[in-house]
């Protein structure tokens, strides 16, 4: 199958040309309710098709049931259903795995599944999704940011990532799913890709579909000024803004691109981002060792954390072969929160998850790519 870059229209053959098939995952409802009725299908048709792809997670015709042969017979010859293939699974004695995803062009993006245990003792499982093959923001710290931008994904690739995730954990349940969270925070940068992401979230909220409600997704941001507004008027997710540096010079050092717009000007911005009631913004924090650990630096943040209303998550980075940068040590963490502490600041570590299998955002991907 020969693959268009953001259309979602494939060539079944060269020679077949003139009758392109459209991947059904890339039409949001109304959008399959108008192919629907092209194929002369009465409405209730599309909620039909429409719940066999999100809820029972079909990728042939053959499988719709309760739809007639002769309807079947006929989407198969306009559509098909594609998912990203996996290519590699690595599993993390944590239980975390990473799947490298092959897109139908060849591109190559990782997803991540997290396991965590809630206050019922039931496993509930966080993925972190991509929304870019590559990324120009260029994260000194970032394996993705080292490739740059090789192309945006498409809507129905990074709802894809649902669907590969939920049929690995065999997550058939709608009313309590094993798939609890998403997070934004693996390949690219989700601003930088609204026009995707933004309709890929409205599927995703879509009470006859997936359902996630938008207190279930987090979109990950570096930090950038377009497209900020439009997030937050949409409703559709919980904001991160990643901080990563307490002061302009270090941050423009190791976040070069998101630190074009100066740290104190996105935090005023950030103080009249539309939110929930008791929703609060999250700000994640990455420690690297010798960088930005410092006791210096804890006291830094905790002076600019008292001028934003929100939570802090601090991740301690995770070195793996090749790494630039370092780990740091557990007295050095310790020092930071201990600080932040002090100063009243509730930071939250979160802990390291998937550390022996290169977990971080694109270290599978960049590894795929040397071994190629
Ligand atoms: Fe892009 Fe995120 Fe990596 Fe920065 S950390 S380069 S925004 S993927």
């Amino acid at each position: 199958l020969a693959y268009g870059h953001n259309t979602g229209m494939i060539k079944e053959n060269e020679k077949d040309s003139s009758c392109p098939k459209v991947n059904l995952l890339e039409y949001d409802y109304p959008g399959l309710e108008k192919f629907v009725k092209e194929l002369g299908e009465p409405p209730f048709r599309a909620m039909q098709v429409w719940q066999w792809i999100w809820q029972r997670m079909a990728r042939d015709f053959e499988q719709m049931s309760n739809i007639s042969k002769v309807c079947r017979a006929e989407l198969a010859e306009r559509a098909v259903i594609v998912w990203p293939e996996i290519e590699r699974i690595q599993k993390s004695s944590d239980g975390t795995t990473k799947f490298l995803l092959r897109l139908a062009d060849g591109e190559h993006v990782e997803t991540v599944i997290i396991p965590s245990e809630g206050r019922d003792g039931k496993t509930r499982i966080s993925q972190c999704l991509s929304c870019q093959v590559g990324c120009a923001m260029g994260c000194a710290f970032c394996a993705t940011g080292q490739m740059g931008l090789i192309r945006n994904m498409t809507m129905g690739e990074i709802l894809g990532q649902v669907l590969v995730a939920r049929d690995y954990l065999d997550d058939r349940r709608l009313d309590w799913p094993i798939l609890r969270n998403l997070v934004f925070m693996g390949m690219g940068e989700p601003l930088a890709n609204l026009d995707n992401v933004l309709p890929a979230l409205q599927v995703l909220n879509h009470d006859k579909g997936l359902n996630f409600s938008p207190r279930r997704i987090t979109v990950s941001t570096c930090g950038l000024k377009n497209g900020l507004e439009r997030l937050g008027e949409s409703g559709l997710a919980f904001l991160a803004v990643s901080l990563h540096a307490p002061d302009q010079d270090l941050r423009s050092e190791i976040m070069p691109i998101a630190a074009k717009w100066p740290l104190d000007k996105m935090l005023d911005a950030l103080a009249s981002y539309p939110l929930k009631t008791r929703e609060r913004i999250t700000f994640e924090y990455l420690l690297l060792g010798g960088i930005n650990d410092s006791p210096r630096h804890a006291k830094k943040l905790a002076a600019l954390m008292g001028k934003v209303k929100g939570k802090l998550n601090l991740i301690v980075y995770n070195s793996s072969p090749g790494s630039v940068f370092n780990a740091p040590s557990e007295e050095a963490v310790l020092a930071f929160e201990k600080i932040l502490w002090n100063h009243n600041i509730t930071a939250i570590r979160r802990k390291s998850k998937g550390a022996d299998i290169a977990a971080a955002c694109g270290q599978l991907r960049a590894k795929f790519s040397r071994q190629q």
